[in-house]
């Protein structure tokens, strides 16, 4: 047990650095709002942001909570309480998926207001294996069952990331920072995809030069640990 205790004090301190790099990548509205999750690996509790602004997050502020809203450790603030549905269906739509992150990111934000998905117009997406489009869940009040229910009837096996009409994106990946660099290329991916429109239209990559894209990218990665022998 106490081993456990230490492991997820690790845990929280790697969703307080996930923290700081979304803001540093200016993946986030203005007012800094957002939120992240951890699951616990093998069980169905998460460490969950208790801030409103991610700015704010320290060690103190990540309770332990169960997928239904049940609060093992710490302290969950009631505005907080109403995001546990919105992370707890991604994790119970796809058992491989170890961290979801929200934010209201302006570029990808617009898109979610537009009722516009994301398609792959980005190399950073098709190198990402995001290359099929990020679907738009449709809108539901915050926290309300509804707006929990329009994120899985979106979601695949494939999926990484949902288009939140009218509100914002979560992301999500098998690990945190696999979670912050889906937002990030995203992000990137909807801001060249505006602009783009500004002079013409955002042009797609082929599904089989997206695949050329990962092959290369795998590849690399491959001699890459050649090279540290
Ligand atoms: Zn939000």
């Amino acid at each position: 047990m106490g081993n456990h205790i230490y492991e997820v004090a690790q845990l929280r301190e790697q969703v307080v650095r996930a923290a700081r790099a979304i803001i540093k990548t200016g993946a986030i509205s203005r007012s800094g709002h957002g939120n992240i999750s951890l699951r616990i690996p093998n069980t169905k509790s998460m460490l969950l942001t208790s801030v409103i602004n991610l700015e704010d997050l320290t060690v103190d502020k990540l309770p332990l909570v169960t997928f239904d809203g049940k609060v093992l450790d710490g302290q969950l603030d009631p505005v907080s309480a109403e995001i546990v549905g919105m992370h707890a269906v991604v994790y119970e739509t796809n058992d491989e998926m170890g961290s979801v992150v929200h934010t209201h990111a302006p570029y990808v934000t617009t898109y979610a207001v537009a009722d516009r998905p994301i398609e792959c117009w980005y190399e950073g997406m098709a190198r990402f294996e995001l290359t099929d489009p990020v679907p738009v869940a449709r809108y539901g009040p915050r926290g309300s069952a509804e707006s929990i229910s329009n994120i899985s009837d979106v979601m695949n096996e494939r999926s990484r990331a949902v288009l939140l009409q009218n509100h914002g994106i979560l992301t999500f990946e098998r690990d945190l920072m696999g979670a912050v660099r889906v937002l990030t290329v995203l992000e990137e991916a909807a801001e060249l995809g505006i602009r783009a429109s500004m002079i013409g239209q955002p042009t797609l990559i082929p599904a089989e030069m997206a695949r050329y894209a990962q092959e290369r990218a795998a590849e690399f990665a491959e001699q890459g640990a050649q090279h540290s022998h």
